[in-house]
């Protein structure tokens, strides 16, 4: 192990100052923007993986020191979805952003966020309704009434999202340039584990034959770019070939779009630019993905893609 500074514990980085209250969120962002330059952050539910981490370190190359937000937020989740469930180990992330360089953790209760029932919201419009938005609504105007909390607590000057939630990032993007807000948004590319499958904290609750199944969503996908690749172009043929792919698992598709990544329109006929993206439960579990048709993906190399 690599010894700097004398240190007997050198791998590991200071652990990160944790905040808990907006206010002093701020001044502690407000404080590293003063003291060391530009601000990236990195908002999440918590539960970190590799998937979070490859944001964190994207971020820490944007900007010159890195906040994230822990907040597992109740007015994304729709009634009878997994808000009780979802899982939650504050210790464990605070060490795991300390490993990555993280300099603040902005971690706050409901009671934080939303000291009175919220009655002002952020709405995505129409984009906002297709795809996880049909199934899930109200749920992007949560996420983005959120997000938009997030950035006037912390005060980014980047901030850093995934492409896991293709649709999320697509609208994150939409209220930075509508709402005029000083903020870049950047999406970074997915971390897969080496079989696949999208690194996400929601894959805790698969059973090990369900984890099997749910390997169906990436073969999905790549076989749908294989299929462009070979200069298939009619979408409703690769939606088909998607559905097909993962019926043949016992996976019922909840939805499998072919989309152009703007107004999340479906389009006919696809271009390289074009995004199939899948949703489906398998058990009780909601996993989605997605990928661009055409150029590079982490579902050509994901032999050498971190795993969990
Ligand atoms: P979450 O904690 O699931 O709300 O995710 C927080 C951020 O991490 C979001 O911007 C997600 O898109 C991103 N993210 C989650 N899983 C992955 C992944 N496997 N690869 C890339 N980004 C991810």
């Amino acid at each position: 192990m690599r010894d700097e500074g004398g240190s007997s514990r050198s791998s590991r980085r200071a652990a990160p100052r944790l905040e808990r209250r907006p206010r002093a969120a701020r001044e502690a962002a407000r404080a590293l923007r003063r003291e060391r330059g530009r601000l990236a952050i990195v908002p999440t539910m918590g539960f970190l993986h590799e998937g979070h981490l490859g944001l964190i370190d994207r971020a820490r190359a944007e900007a010159d020191a890195v906040a994230i937000s822990i907040f597992v937020n109740p007015t994304q989740f729709g009634p009878g979805e997994d808000y009780e469930a979802y899982p939650r180990d504050l210790d464990r992330d605070l060490e795991l952003a300390g490993g990555r360089g993280v300099d603040l953790v902005f971690a706050p209760g409901p009671e934080d966020m939303y000291p009175r029932e919220p009655s002002i919201r952020v709405e995505p419009g129409p984009p906002g309704n297709r795809l996880c938005g049909l199934e899930r609504p109200g749920h992007f105007s949560g996420v983005l009434t959120v997000v938009l909390k997030l950035f006037h607590i912390l005060e980014p000057d980047v901030a850093v999202f995934g492409r896991k939630d293709f649709q999320q990032s697509v609208l994150v993007r939409r209220m930075a340039e509508e709402l005029n807000l000083p903020i870049e948004v950047v999406a970074a590319p997915i971390v897969r584990a080496p079989d696949g499958l999208a690194l996400s904290s929601r894959n805790t609750y698969l059973s090990e034959e369900e984890r099997e199944r749910a390997l169906s969503l990436s073969r999905a996908l790549r076989r749908v770019r294989e299929r462009f690749a070979e200069g298939e172009r009619e979408a409703g043929t690769l939606a088909d070939l998607a559905r097909q792919a993962m019926r043949e698992a016992g996976v019922e598709p909840a939805y499998v779009e072919i989309v152009e990544p703007e107004e999340l329109e479906r389009v006919d006929r696809a271009a390289p630019e074009t995004v199939c993206a899948v949703a489906a439960r398998v058990g009780s579990t909601r996993l989605i993905d997605n990928t661009t048709l055409g150029g590079p993906s982490s579902l050509d190399d994901t032999g050498d893609t971190r795993g969990p």
